[in-house]
């Protein structure tokens, strides 16, 4: 097995991978940072975000309260408020911070970033670039990253698990996916920074990468998963595919309509209509489809997204990808024709234990990004929130580990880290790759994925949660026989198939698991056989431990600063 040594490691290449490879590259420019990703920068998720990113850019109407008040509403008041208001008055720094590194927003005529309305958001506040925000902004900061010469990179390497030796990390293994062999990597401080886990569902917005691996290897490192039970369904996905259909189409005046053609959102959220939170959202749907008011086409039940009264010139200024997205893989111009859409999964609110800056707790390991739970969501996300938390939580994890990395001595190879390594190796080579027979990991996959649909989706309740847990604990017994049939190593993406479904297995039963323990309805989380949220007893974060058997629940408090809890009516 080769080694590699680095000061500073960072797996993932998204938005709040490299935001956090810049942060620590400015801070100390003699450290040695790595960043590690499965696929080339450009290809992660962060690419396909299309609404905008939120931050208080227009002081003649806005404010940090505002924007804080608006998210701390939005989690149903399970975000940390320290958090969220650390969140918002970094927010506008970032933005102008990425501005400046040569973001292409769109602008009013008086040269000023544009801002959209969005989800949950008083105001507008959501910045954006036509509807490819995530576009823009991945390619500002990976171009950025390029200017530092201390900042190297390990394109299409997949990392396997993080190193931990006597309380603290030393580094982590990863699989040149070009060559099949495994490395060790030493490293004085480790970042995560590897997104969500949407493909744990069957129906999600979700690129097939994100699979939810940094939040378990750091789970498997001792590490607990916060708000795990905490899963975010978005109202507009095209139904024959999972392709998002941005929220920005509603912050420009979108209507969402039953088979009456009634904006049935009036009966829901009457005070914001298309522009409440998407549990709300996505919910109300739901009911719209089961008493009847849906319509029904060869992907099943569906709404519809009506934008035909904003006319071409606005739709084709504003959101160009979504007549795209409609016109590509419905055959249907948004002009002229409605867009039908369903709800699914879209964004994980919970995730890896972090404090306000990245800290996870273990010396020497950070997290940001989508896997990290901070947590400034809560119970719910608002849109475009996402983007602005991976560059200013993704900036405090790389400074973090900086400076933890600029205070460690050198580092040596020696045990109990190498045999640490070595048993990786066996894991990897021995007991996953080389058995000749055995389930195939795509029929252990779709079950699972369907299991989380049926049971953890939307709605939930004691029984259905309770076959959840059993089912996937089958699962994870069934995933120990199955057989990675490419026995080849080069570009062996059936290997990394199991690599990830394992990972994904454990990620599926703490979400089971938590959702099981939380014995109320709060934002995301609706439990039917406990409709109401209980703030007695729930006002608390759910954290999640890895044992030898089932998943261990813990609670943290939540953190409320100066807005206490209400009624969560819009
Ligand atoms: C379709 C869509 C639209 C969205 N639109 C918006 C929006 O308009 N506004 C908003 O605020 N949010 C939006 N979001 C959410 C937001 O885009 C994401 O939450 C955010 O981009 C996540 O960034 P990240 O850096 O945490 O992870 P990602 O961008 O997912 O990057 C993860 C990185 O980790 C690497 N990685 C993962 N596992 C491994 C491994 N085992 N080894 C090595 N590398 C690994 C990957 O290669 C990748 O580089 C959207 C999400 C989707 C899916």
């Amino acid at each position: 097995m080769d080694h590699l040594n680095h000061d500073v490691l960072i797996i993932g290449g998204g938005a709040a991978g490299l935001r956090a490879a810049i942060a620590a590259a400015e801070l100390n420019p003699r450290l040695d940072i790595a960043i590690v990703s499965k696929v080339y920068p450009m290809r992660s998720h962060t690419v396909s975000a299309e609404g905008g990113m939120a931050a208080v850019l227009r002081t003649d109407y806005d404010n940090f309260d505002l924007h804080a008040y608006d998210t701390i509403k939005g989690s149903d008041f399970l975000a940390d408020q320290d958090a969220v208001e650390f969140f918002v008055k970094e927010a506008p720094k970032e933005s102008i911070r990425l501005e400046h590194w040569g973001c292409p927003f769109s602008r009013d005529p008086d040269g000023r970033i544009s801002v959209r309305a969005f989800g949950g958001m008083s105001v507008k506040r959501t910045l954006f670039a036509t509807d490819k925000i995530g576009f823009h902004l991945l390619h500002t900061l990976f171009q950025t990253s390029l200017r530092f010469e201390n900042i190297r990179r390990y394109d299409e390497w997949f990392a396997t698990s993080i190193l931990v030796d006597n309380g603290r990390v030393d580094g982590v293994t990863a699989i040149d996916i070009r060559s099949g062999e495994l490395v060790s990597f030493l490293a004085k401080a480790v970042v995560i920074a590897t997104g969500g886990c949407g493909r744990i569902y069957q129906f999600t917005t979700n690129g097939w990468i994100k699979t939810g691996d940094g939040m378990a290897m750091a789970y498997r490192a001792g590490v607990p998963l916060k708000d795990m039970e905490m899963v975010q369904y978005h109202p507009t996905l095209l139904p024959n595919t999972g392709i998002l259909i941005t929220e920005a189409a509603r912050g420009e005046g979108g209507h969402l309509l039953n088979k009456d053609g009634e904006r049935f959102l009036k009966k829901y959220v009457p005070n914001k209509m298309e522009l409440g939170p998407r549990d709300i959202l996505s919910r109300a749907e739901m009911t719209e489809i089961k008493e009847g008011r849906g319509l029904e086409g060869p992907y099943g039940s569906y709404v519809n997204l009506d934008l035909t009264h904003l006319g071409e010139e606005t739709i084709e200024a504003k959101l160009p990808f979504v007549k795209e997205l409609s016109e590509r893989y419905l055959g249907i111009d948004p002009v002229h024709e409605m867009i039908p859409v369903r709800p699914g999964q879209h964004y994980m609110m919970g995730g890896v234990h972090t404090d306000m800056h990245g800290f996870t707790g273990l010396p020497g390991l950070y997290a940001a990004g989508e896997m990290a739970c901070v947590s400034m969501n809560g119970a719910n996300r608002l849109g475009s929130n996402s983007l602005t938390e991976c560059l200013v939580f993704g900036a405090e994890a790389g400074i973090g580990a900086a400076q933890y990395a600029t205070k460690q001595g050198a580092q040596s190879f020696g045990n109990p880290v190498q045999g640490l390594a070595l048993e990786e190796e066996k894991r990897i080579y021995d007991r996953v790759l080389k058995p000749e027979t055995g389930e195939r990991i795509s029929t252990i996959r779709t079950e699972m994925q369907k299991v989380m649909e049926d049971h953890v989706g939307i709605y939930r309740d004691e029984s259905t949660l309770k076959q959840a847990c059993k089912l996937i604990g089958d699962l994870k017994q069934r995933m120990k026989n199955a057989v990675v049939e490419d026995k080849d190593r080069v570009y062996n993406t059936d290997l990394v198939s199991a690599l990830e479904l394992d990972f994904m297995l454990d990620i599926a039963e703490t979400i089971a698991y938590a959702a099981l323990a939380r014995r109320e309805s709060r934002g995301a989380h609706s439990r039917t056989d406990y409709p109401k949220r209980d703030d007695v007893q729930f006002l608390k974060h759910l954290t999640v431990y890895e044992t030898e058997t089932v998943p261990r629940i813990d609670s943290m408090p939540v953190t409320i600063t100066r807005w206490k809890p209400e009624a969560r009516v819009y």
